[in-house]
């Protein structure tokens, strides 16, 4: 298995789309309600866009009215990392991937209860699977 988190910055490039690029790697931000998620609805899992590592289940979509894919919890206790980010003259936390370390957003404690998180997910960090992808392959 590759290690994602030796890839050098020219390798990302080559890997990514541009948009992908600018937002996993350069931190940068895609403008709302311009993604390919945040009206999205299927049934399946977000992966992250740079190495496929499962990030956010369907079931933990909800509509937040931001124009971001917005997710109450990640899939799994590890699978994504908080930083405090002071960019912006504000003090938030900004979200990674795990295993790649790709910038995907940041998660505010103005989601709905129970959890009461708003994970805020850039559409071009992720790729959808859709729970019926295998049978749709095997057929
Ligand atoms: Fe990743």
């Amino acid at each position: 298995m590759a290690d994602e988190r030796s890839r050098s910055e020219q390798e990302w490039k080559a890997l990514l789309a541009p948009e992908q690029y600018r937002v996993l790697r350069e931190k940068g931000t895609e403008r709302a309600f311009s993604g390919r998620y945040w009206d999205h609805h299927e049934p399946g899992t977000y992966v992250c866009a740079g190495c496929r590592e499962p990030l956010f289940g369907s079931q933990a979509k909800f509509d937040s009215g931001t124009g971001w894919p917005s997710f109450t919890t990640p899939v799994g206790p590890e699978s994504v990392e908080g930083h405090e980010d002071r960019s912006l003259r504000m003090v938030r936390t900004e979200t990674t991937c795990r295993r790649c370390g790709g910038h995907l957003g940041h998660v505010f404690d103005d989601g709905p209860a129970p959890g009461g998180l708003r994970y805020c997910i850039n559409s071009a960090a992720l790729d959808f699977v859709p729970d019926d992808a295998l049978k749709t392959r095997n057929k």
